[in-house]
């Protein structure tokens, strides 16, 4: 597990660079579920494969390692931890934020892949490596059917 504290944004968005395209990949098949399942009932699935047992997030439509089919969905829970994070002190104009925004990689127990989404409700200082954290979602009636229908994840000590 990388403990380093990646403090270039460009970095991060290099290094899980392959699950954006994943994301992409996805969107209209695997993603689809994916999505619909935040919007309607604020949970997270992943896609598990029978043979490997190997849990993806967010979901593939192959297993990575054996190719089969991915077809089985899990709960794969609202409750991850802090993998790695970054904080961005400028808007994607170049412009200065009043807040830096912390953005992190949210790793979840047994799962392959994470998310990458921002963190709330903390301060940075108190940010750390491993933190246990959890999704917050935004109201049913205010979900789009995309990842900003999680509004932050907040840690949850
Ligand atoms: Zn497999």
């Amino acid at each position: 597990m990388a403990t380093e504290k990646i403090t270039d944004v460009r970095r991060m968005l290099h290094w899980p660079g392959h699950m954006e395209t994943d994301y992409i990949y996805t969107l209209g098949l695997a993603g689809e579920k994916f999505f619909s399942e935040i919007k309607q009932n604020g949970r997270l699935l992943g896609a598990k494969c029978k043979r490997c047992r190997v849990v993806y997030l967010p979901p593939r439509i192959y297993c990575e390692r054996c190719f089969d089919k991915l077809g089985e969905w899990v709960n794969v829970g609202t409750k991850g931890s802090v993998y790695t994070f970054t904080m961005a002190y400028v808007d994607i104009n170049g412009a200065k934020l009043k807040e830096p925004i912390v953005y992190a990689l949210i790793k979840f127990r047994d799962v392959e892949g994470g998310l990458v989404h921002k963190l709330g409700e903390v301060k940075p200082p108190e940010i750390r490596i491993g933190m246990p954290v959890e999704a917050v979602f935004k109201p049913q009636a205010e979900r789009k059917g995309d990842i900003n229908d999680i509004k932050y994840f907040k840690p949850t000590e």
